[in-house]
């Protein structure tokens, strides 16, 4: 006897590694390996989560109501077509989930974010790697890749880890190369940080259209990753989907509540894409200028290349940085060894990244 057996595709699954939280020996560290926001929550979020607490013996709202009415009033959309998940992660997982099967092909790019092809493989459909031209997404190479089997487009925009992105006209006629039964989710988990005005944030393409969806996050800006909470903004019948596939109470109250609080400060998210816009110029000026290889980013973390031919490989680089208590996120799991991504951290964190790269810049060649 063997047993019972999981669908396939699930033991394809490698299983997840994170990054590294802590080091040992070292005092003080500064983690900037999982984007997270240098400036902490907002404390209105902080106060709400505390007051939460107050009633643990009472479900959530099962529906999310107050916080989809908060993201509907702030983004002027149909708080109808608001689902909100535990995580994003969640609503990208429930997607792969309804509308992928054996058979079916899922389409992500060649370094895009690694749940797209976790939450296909599960699922037993076949996940598609397109390559990207200049570590950025490819809309011919994608559109080349598109067939029959093609169900679902994942696109990270801008993506993690490369931190590139394309343009609002880019994701448009990415859109237009698909037939109407192929879902294109538009991962904006960065969006915030995004200055450059030829965006397209996906909420139009929402509602011109039947075949798109767009994800976004209170993990980044918001700084609310330990609570957990995404949402997606989608037409109604695969709002119909999601919210049958989604757990009834998916969502925990302090996480609601402290999501509300959030999207109400506005003042703390632009004192965060400030501090962001900032640093990353700052920290892309002083890396490149030290000699190393770094991607112009539109999210709120820089891609660093290492040339271990010239110089310092990315494991080097990797350990001196560990060693003044610097955690950056290893790349090999999305095919990029010789690579580092850095998270614009606070300014302290900012400022012995730049001393240690500086240092650095002597090792290499
Ligand atoms: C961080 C991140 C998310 C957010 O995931 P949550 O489950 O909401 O924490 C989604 N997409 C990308 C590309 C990310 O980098």
């Amino acid at each position: 006897m063997t047993g019972p057996q999981p669908r396939n595709g699930i033991m394809d699954l490698p299983p997840y590694v994170g990054g590294k939280e802590s080091l040992p020996g070292q005092e003080k560290i500064f983690k900037l390996s999982a984007n997270e926001n240098p400036l902490g929550a907002s404390p209105n979020a902080l106060e709400a989560y505390r007051m939460a607490g107050e009633n643990l013996e009472i479900y959530p709202d099962g529906h999310s109501v107050a916080l989809r009415e908060a993201l509907a009033k702030a983004h002027k959309l149909d708080v109808n077509k608001i689902v909100c998940g535990f995580g994003s992660d969640e609503l990208l997982q429930i997607m792969a989930t309804a509308y992928l099967q054996p058979g079916d092909e899922a389409i992500h790019t060649e370094h895009g974010f690694l749940v797209y092809k976790l939450a296909s493989l599960a699922t037993g459909a076949r996940p598609v790697s397109v390559a990207e031209t200049n570590l950025t997404a490819d809309v011919d190479a994608i559109l080349d890749a598109v067939n029959d089997k093609t169900k679902i487009v994942f696109l990270a925009n801008p993506n993690n880890p490369t931190g590139t992105m394309i343009s609002a006209s880019e994701v448009r006629r990415l859109h237009a190369g698909l037939q109407e039964n192929m879902l294109l989710v538009l991962d904006g988990a960065y969006a915030e940080y995004v200055l450059t005005t030829d965006y397209e944030d996906g909420f139009a393409l929402v509602e011109e259209t039947q075949n798109v969806v767009t994800t976004r996050t209170f993990s980044k800006i918001y700084g609310l990753a330990a609570l957990r909470l995404g949402w997606a903004y989608c037409p109604a019948p695969i709002a119909a989907v999601i919210n049958r596939l989604r757990g009834p109470f998916n969502v925990s109250t302090p996480a609601q509540v402290a999501g509300i609080a959030a999207i109400e400060d506005q003042a703390h998210v632009q004192a965060s894409i400030k501090h962001n816009d900032e640093w990353r110029d700052r920290l892309f000026q002083q890396i490149s200028g030290a000699g190393f290889e770094v991607l112009p980013s539109h999210a709120n973390f820089l891609l660093i290349k290492f040339d271990p031919e010239n110089g310092l490989s990315a494991a080097q680089a990797e350990q001196k940085l560990n060693e003044r208590g610097l955690i950056l996120r290893g790349l090999t799991a999305y095919g990029l060894p010789d690579a580092l991504r850095l998270t614009i951290g606070t300014e302290e964190a900012n400022q012995l990244v730049i001393e240690v790269f500086q240092e650095m810049a002597g090792n290499n060649g």
